[in-house]
C-alpha cells in the first residue's frame, strides 16, 4: 500500500486510473480492526483500483469528546491495509484539508437530527462536510461504509443524491466479535470487565428482534424488552434505545413495520453504538 499524503497527488493517481477502471473508495478515522479490513476487502474486489483514507476529522466531534485521545497507529493501519490488498492510503494533515479561513458546512436535514443527531449536536454536519471533501479528493468512485453506523449511512446517501455527488455508496454489514460486540475502534477504551459486559448492548437488540419474530410487534414492548435487558448490566448506561423507520429515522409508532433498533450506551469510557434491523414474522426474505 503506497500511503500519499497530497490531496492534489491523490486524484492525479485516480485520474490516471479512472481512464480505463473503477476507483473504489473505503474512508476510516483509522485504529483499524476486522470490520474496516471488511470494507476494505469488499472494494478490492468489486473495484479495479482501492484507495482508504485514514483522517481524524475534528470537525465531527464535539466538545468534550475523545477528539484528543482518539487511536492513533498509523503503522498498524498499513499492514492491516497492505493485507487487505488496498492500493493508496491517503492520509492528508489537518492543513491540508482544512485551509486557514475554512467557513464551509455540508448540512443534511431532517435525517441528521434525531440519535446520534440529537446527541452529539453538529457531529453530522461534520461528517458530512468531511465525507463530501474526501469525494472530491477521490474523485469519481463506489464508496464503503459500515452499517454499524446506520445513520451516517444514511446521511451520506442523501447527501450524495442531494447534491449530485458522482459516487455510488455501499453499505456494509455491521461485522461483530465472536460474542456480538460490534467492532469498533472505540472498544480500546473498554477495562476487561466492561469487554465483557458491553455485548450486552447487542444481546438486547438480538431480544427485541426474537421478541418480533414471535409476533410481538409493539415498538413499546420492542423497547421496554431492549431496555429490560440494558438495565441488566449496571456497567452500561444506555443514552437512547430507539426504534426507527430505516429510510427516514422517524420513529416507528405502528406495529408491524419494520424498523432499525438503535442503541447508544457509555460503558466506561467509551460511547459504543450498535442497531439491528427487525422486520415483522411475515417479511423476512432476506437476511440483513
Ligand atoms: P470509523 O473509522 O469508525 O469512522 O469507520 C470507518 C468506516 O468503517 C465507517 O463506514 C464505519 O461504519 C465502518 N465500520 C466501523 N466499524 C464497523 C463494523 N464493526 N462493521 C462494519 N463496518 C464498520
Amino acid at each position: 500500500v503506497e500511503t500519499i499524503r497530497e490531496p492534489a497527488e491523490l486524484r492525479l493517481i485516480l485520474d490516471r486510473v479512472r481512464a480505463t477502471g473503477i476507483v473504489g473508495f473505503v474512508p476510516t478515522m483509522g485504529a483499524l480492526h476486522a470490520g474496516h479490513e471488511t470494507l476494505c476487502r469488499k472494494s478490492v474486489a468489486e473495484n479495479d483500483v482501492s484507495a482508504a483514507s485514514i483522517f481524524v476529522n475534528p470537525l465531527q466531534f464535539g466538545l468534550g469528546e475523545d477528539y484528543q485521545r482518539y487511536p492513533r497507529d498509523l503503522a498498524a493501519d498499513q499492514r492491516l491495509l497492505q493485507e487487505s490488498g488496498v492500493d493508496f492510503l491517503f492520509a492528508p494533515d489537518a492543513a491540508a484539508v482544512y485551509p486557514p479561513g475554512f467557513q464551509t458546512r455540508v448540512i443534511v436535514g431532517e435525517l441528521s437530527r434525531p440519535l446520534e443527531g440529537a446527541a452529539r449536536p453538529g457531529h453530522f454536519e461534520g461528517v458530512a462536510t468531511i465525507v463530501l471533501k474526501l469525494f472530491e479528493m477521490v474523485g469519481p468512485c463506489r464508496a464503503y461504509f459500515g452499517e454499524k453506523d446506520f445513520q451516517q449511512l444514511q446521511v451520506i446517501r442523501r447527501m450524495v443524491l442531494d447534491l449530485n455527488v458522482p459516487v455510488e455508496v455501499r453499505g456494509v454489514p455491521t461485522v461483530r466479535e465472536a460474542d456480538g460486540l460490534a467492532m469498533s475502534s472505540r472498544n480500546r477504551y473498554l477495562t476487561t470487565e466492561e469487554r465483557t459486559a458491553a455485548p450486552a448492548i447487542y444481546q438486547a437488540l438480538l431480544a427485541a428482534r426474537s421478541l418480533a419474530e414471535r409476533g410481538v410487534l409493539d415498538p413499546d414492548a420492542l423497547l421496554q424488552e431492549a431496555h429490560r435487558r440494558l438495565e441488566a448490566s449496571p456497567l452500561i448506561k444506555p443514552e437512547y434505545v430507539a426504534l426507527v423507520d430505516p429510510d427516514t429515522l422517524r420513529p416507528v409508532v405502528q406495529p408491524g413495520r419494520s424498523a432499525i433498533m438503535a442503541i447508544a450506551a457509555r460503558v466506561g469510557a467509551a460511547r459504543l453504538i450498535d442497531n439491528i434491523m427487525i422486520r415483522p414474522p411475515d417479511s423476512r426474505p432476506s437476511a440483513d
